[in-house]
């Protein structure tokens, strides 16, 4: 399986989207990235290294997921015809896993032995102590004190599978205190260590990385939607966080002009700061964590808190090929609230048998909104990025179960 992406269109050799992207960093990571980009480079230009891929998401991840036609969400919506792109079947139940094991395997071909990587919520902790485990590679978690006390149960589970998990207490004790302090673990540690970081974002090269690695939910998605319909679909949906998903299924698309393709972001409480997630609603761009891209800032250019139900959409920042794609207009990025996703989570368990996660609950609660409209012809695929199990607890204090 060679990678079938735009990787040929952007980024370009500095790592840019258009004008996004980039490698904002001090010095002292300079060379940790450059030795990465070359490595990632070298790699995927290697048939072998895709081969080799390919076996560990057939083998251990449970590739392909299904594309499975949502027959009574459909008939519920009475509209367009949709198709569930099934991630949440995947080993560890979502697609972070995918580019875990895609970045384990570049690290073991650079002859790297520990693997490091922060965490808010613990879903990318918990790929990553997972793939580390299947390869035997010593696996660092940092994260933030206060999301450790919020997130007991994805700590214990890191630790089940051989992990270190180290509280970060400095700052506001979160997410990006965490990213800080494993940018320090990486300076100090080139030598044997590896970055995993779990999203299409940062510095150059992981947006192009992470990208490539999840695209293999776009190149399985067309080849099922042509071999199940004998056509392309009219729209895709998928949640953007980060953006890793939702750039893995749409990656495959992008040349297919009449294919819509539509980002769904965190509209939270409301479109306030503060209150949501919705880059593109309430961001400008700017420089963060490495790239540019856009972000919530308020006018000195300082990051603003974001607020969602779900804990992966709950970023200031998404992914600089996002960014592009949104000032040229080949996707459509709009927002759900909390409780929009909340009822969305309700009607899929209940027409599909299917508990979603909060994060994909987004995508499905947009599609909601345009399926009605859309007319029986028109054929739509949702990214179903996650299952929701993880998120039972937060339902059940959000609306009791009830919908
Ligand atoms: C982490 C996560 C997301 C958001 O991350 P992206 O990089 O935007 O894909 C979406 N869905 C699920 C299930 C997740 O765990």
């Amino acid at each position: 399986m060679k990678s079938k992406t735009n990787a040929k269109t952007w980024p370009d050799a500095k790592g840019y989207f258009g004008d996004y992207g980039g490698r904002y960093v001090p010095d002292t990571l300079m060379a940790p990235l450059i030795e990465l980009e070359k490595a990632f480079e070298e790699l995927s230009g290697k048939e072998a290294f895709w081969e080799e891929f390919a076996t560990v998401l057939k083998t251990f991840v449970g590739r392909e997921t299904p594309l499975q036609y949502a027959r009574r969400l459909s008939e519920h919506l009475k509209g367009a015809k949709i198709y569930l792109k099934r991630e949440d079947l995947a080993h560890t139940g979502a697609h972070k896993i995918n580019n875990a094991i895609g970045q384990i395997l570049v690290a073991k071909h650079m002859g790297k032995t520990r693997i490091i990587a922060e965490t808010g919520a613990g879903q990318h902790g918990v790929a990553t102590a997972t793939a580390a485990a299947q390869y035997g590679l010593k696996c660092v978690v940092y994260m933030g004190a206060d999301d450790m006390a919020r997130q007991e149960m994805n700590v214990f589970r890191m630790r089940l599978l051989g992990a270190e998990v180290v509280a970060v207490n400095s700052g506001s004790r979160t997410l990006k205190d965490a990213v800080s302090e494993a940018m320090r673990d990486w300076v100090a540690n080139i030598a044997d260590t590896h970055y995993l970081l779990g999203s299409a974002l940062g510095p150059h090269p992981y947006p192009r990385m992470v990208r490539d690695f999840q695209s293999v939910i776009g190149i399985e998605a067309r080849e099922q939607i042509l071999a199940a319909e004998k056509r392309l679909p009219d729209s895709i949906i998928a949640c953007v966080g980060g953006g890793s998903n939702a750039i893995g299924i749409f990656s495959a698309f992008v040349g297919d002009e009449k294919t819509v393709l539509i980002g769904v972001e965190a509209g939270g409480t409301a479109i306030k700061p503060g209150q949501h997630a919705a880059r593109f609603s309430g961001g400008t761009p700017g420089i963060f964590q490495g790239m540019k891209t856009y972000f919530l800032q308020n006018a000195d250019g300082q990051a603003e808190n974001t607020h969602s139900i779900s804990a992966g959409l709950d970023y200031t920042a998404v992914g600089p090929e996002h960014s592009l794609l949104h000032d040229i207009k080949r996707a459509k990025y709009m927002s759900v609230s909390d409780d929009e996703a909340a009822a969305a989570f309700h009607l899929l368990a209940r027409t599909e048998g299917i508990i979603p996660a909060l994060e994909s609950s987004h995508a499905i609660a947009m599609a909601c909104k345009i399926a009605p409209k859309a007319g029986s012809t028109h054929l739509m695929i949702i990214n179903l990025s996650g299952r929701g199990d993880k998120d039972i607890g937060i339902i059940q204090k959000y609306d009791g179960g009830k919908k």
